[in-house]
């Protein structure tokens, strides 16, 4: 299971919130957008071209995307007036899926925070209705119609009460505000989620025999997403939605220069330190730390050897102070910097890869960060 739930596209932040995609999306994307070109607007929009039709079925898997975006989106930051601190945003197909760590001390946060993102599909789908109603009879009206209703539909569909959905953790939220107990509510709420998967497939597969296509097909991959991931630890552990407190991963810098292990030091001076002012460059090969370039080991390097030496002969071999784990929280990221002589590290995936670097000032700017939106 791990693969299918490996690193996802990381496209940007949003309220400084990390936004990803997962791969999911990537087929979703041409299937959905032929689903609308081919079978709902010459259906019900006859009299177009089918380039059209095509243009009019990827603008609508982006609309879509936008309102699985808003959805996690207002999880996230529900999370943070919930004082949860940074979310970061994984999106999966048809929503509901966002990478999230820790756990709402309290019931009611909990519960506003589950209960917000189907009610943001309730609200953007009451919108495209509107527009739909606005506009005259023809393809984009069909268009925004089609968008109200996959919103109600996710709005409805997420608010089922079992886990991993969002109604899941309302449904937890309500029994352990009353029962007391975490663990025993989320039984019940898991419970719930697996009679959910199995309804969700059958009356999927029946959908796709005698009625929508579309809907028939959602429901069957959803009810078996959320088999598989009541199914797994790993993905129960996963969830729906869940927010991080601010791990390292969400506040490191992505862009990170790796020197080449045979580069020659001559040519690191002049192209690599021409363009950066860092003191010390991470030595990698295949995203692997090797071992750390400092400027300071480099100014006793004589002038002349600066053509025939490589960077794996003169930098300091990789060692424990040389990188964290992109899972360790803020707090925990810092106290490790703090006793670091660079006060900064290499960033690295549950693989060992290098994903980023992070230094002891990002860390404490993100702390502050999350101190400024807990009120
Ligand atoms: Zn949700």
């Amino acid at each position: 299971m791990k693969n299918f739930f490996a690193t996802p596209l990381y496209l940007g932040r949003l309220f400084g919130i990390p936004i990803r995609a997962h791969y999911s999306w990537l087929p979703v994307f041409p299937f959905y957008a032929w689903a609308i070109a081919s079978s709902l607007l010459p259906r019900q929009a006859p009299g177009l071209t089918a380039s059209e039709y095509w243009l009019l079925g990827f603008i609508t898997t982006f609309l879509l995307f936008l309102s699985v975006l808003f959805h996690e989106l207002a999880h996230s930051l529900m999370a943070r007036a919930e004082g949860l601190g940074t979310g970061s945003i994984t999106l999966y197909i048809f929503g509901g899926l966002a990478s999230l760590e820790g756990q709402p001390a309290n019931p009611s946060a909990e519960f506003k925070i589950a209960l917000v993102g189907p009610a943001a599909n309730f609200v953007m789908g009451t919108i495209f209705f509107l527009t739909a109603q606005s506009l005259s009879k023809g393809a984009a009206e069909q268009v925004f119609r089609h968008l109200g209703l996959v919103n109600w539909f996710l709005a409805v569909f997420n608010i089922l009460p079992g886990m991993p959905l969002d109604g899941g953790r309302v449904l937890r939220a309500i029994v352990w505000r009353f029962n007391k107990n975490f663990r025993a509510a989320t039984q019940i709420a898991n419970r719930a989620g697996l009679v959910i998967a199995v309804t969700l497939v059958v009356y999927g597969l029946y959908f796709f025999a005698v009625a929508d296509k579309v809907i028939g097909l959602s429901s069957v991959s959803l009810g078996v997403m959320i088999g598989l991931m009541l199914g797994t630890a790993e993905g129960r552990n996963y969830g729906l939605w869940r927010v991080k407190r601010g791990t390292v991963e969400d506040v490191m810098n992505r862009d990170v220069v790796l020197i080449s292990p045979q580069m020659k030091v001559a040519d690191f001076i002049d192209k690599v330190l021409q363009n950066n002012r860092d003191t010390s460059f991470p030595v990698a090969e295949d995203q692997r730390l090797h071992g750390m370039l400092l400027l300071e080991d480099l100014k006793a390097l004589p002038r002349e050897e600066w053509a025939k030496t490589q960077a794996k002969d003169c930098m300091r071999p990789v060692d424990n102070s040389m990188f964290i784990s992109a899972r360790l929280t803020v707090p925990q990221a810092q106290t490790m910097l703090a006793n670091h002589p660079a006060h900064r590290a290499v960033v690295i995936d549950a693989n060992g890869l290098i994903i980023g670097h992070v230094s002891l000032n990002d860390l404490r700017k993100a702390q502050n960060g999350n101190a400024s939106t807990k009120n």
